[in-house]
């Protein structure tokens, strides 16, 4: 395919590697239990649209994101599998899910209330009971506000409840105390229920790696749809390989050779001990790629290389151990020859979790689809 940007800086995205990550999750899980593909935030930066199929393809049932909007962009690139939307939807925006056939997340009486008010006379809306067992952010928590939802939803047949889920807070740490408790009330919860829904989900990543026999009859899966482990902590205990699927390019712009005592970026806060080569890097906080990350590595030449001076809005530099034809690939995610940076290596720099590094790379780095090692599709814009 005919490149369609002009920029030396790119995602690489291996749908090859989601693929298998979702195979190996169904092969791990029990045979009636389902895959809910969760590609909320363009798929943690991954490319909503192309991971949605390739996801489905590989054999996940449904699909989740966190907002409305997203699962409309689904449904606008012609994606007809159902959506559940996990987080909060406005009630007067509820005849735009019901034509859409977007299921949404329920979790208060309140809300079932006022949505009835809002729903056209000729519709239903599919709904995923939200329980809040411990996470105290959605969902209900309370048993009689509990039952005065089953009441809603036995006298309104408006709407249809597909599923009822909780989630839990601590699925990734070693310590199951907490995660063994909101278990408990979820259980007790479920006996509270007048008849079975089609899904009754728990699991995240983490719930469904770790603890298959507590996800019920579906996972949610995020994280490791991606490759990346839900937590260092857990990397141990994870029943299969996980293949990450992004990885972060750029080239040399520029190549110099700095003398001893030469300074180097905004603040001139690097000095140059010696003579030494230093290249110029198309990508910069503008882009995701923080300041945060001066004295980290990049991968150039198959070695690792440190980032030098501050990291500005579209440019950073890099001292190169020798002279560099301009052009050369710089590796910042992923792998160059046996020299691999890993999305866990970003993470412990920036002192943040791997969820957060590719969901901050922005839309102004293109995102290039790969399957079966040719390139599929370029795409540079979310929500579009
Ligand atoms: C984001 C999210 C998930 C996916 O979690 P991972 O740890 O990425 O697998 C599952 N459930 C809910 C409610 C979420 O918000």
């Amino acid at each position: 395919m005919e490149r369609e940007f002009y920029r030396d800086t790119w995602v690489e995205i291996d749908l090859d590697d989601i693929t298998a990550n979702v195979q190996s999750m169904i092969r791990h899980l029990s045979k009636e239990q389902q895959i809910i593909a969760v590609v909320k935030a363009n798929a943690y930066g991954h490319g909503d649209v192309q991971v949605a199929k390739v996801a489905l393809e590989a054999g996940a049932s449904c699909l989740a994101v966190a907002i409305l909007d997203e699962a409309i962009a689904l449904r606008n690139h012609g994606i007809k599998a159902p959506i559940l939307v996990l987080g909060a939807t406005r009630a007067e925006n509820i005849n735009v899910s019901a034509e859409k056939n977007i299921s949404l997340t329920v979790y208060s009486s309140d809300w079932l209330k006022n949505a009835k008010q809002y729903l056209s006379a000729d519709k239903k809306v599919s709904v995923h009971l939200k329980i809040d067992t411990g996470m105290s952010r959605l969902g209900v928590r309370d048993e009689q506000e509990f039952l005065e939802m089953m009441d809603i939803f036995e006298k309104e047949e408006v709407f249809q409840v597909e599923g009822v889920y909780t989630h839990f807070a601590t699925a990734d740490e070693v310590d199951t105390t907490y995660f063994d408790q909101q278990f408990e009330k979820f259980t007790q919860f479920l006996s509270l229920l007048p008849s079975q829904p089609t899904y009754i989900h728990t699991g995240n990543s983490a719930t469904g790696l770790r603890f298959k026999e507590k996800t019920f009859n579906a996972v949610r899966m995020g994280i490791a749809m991606y490759g990346l482990t839900p937590s260092p902590d857990i990397r141990h205990l994870l029943p299969f390989p996980l293949k990450e699927a992004f990885s972060l390019h750029s080239r040399l712009v520029h190549v110099k050779m700095l003398k001893k005592g030469d300074k180097v970026s905004y603040g001139a806060t690097y000095t140059s001990p010696q003579d030494e080569w230093v290249g110029t890097v198309p990508i910069g906080y503008a882009d995701g790629w923080i300041r945060k990350h001066q004295g980290g590595e990049v991968l150039v030449d198959g070695k690792r290389c440190e980032i030098i001076g501050r990291v500005c809005m579209d440019q950073f530099m890099v001292r190169l151990p020798s002279e560099l034809p301009v052009g050369t690939k710089v590796t910042l995610i992923g792998e160059q020859g046996s020299e691999k940076i890993s999305m866990d290596e970003v993470a412990a720099r920036l002192e943040t979790i791997n969820y957060e590094i590719p969901c901050t790379i922005n839309f102004r780095v293109p995102r290039i689809f790969l399957e079966k090692q040719s390139i599929i599709e370029v795409r540079n814009t979310i929500l579009l």
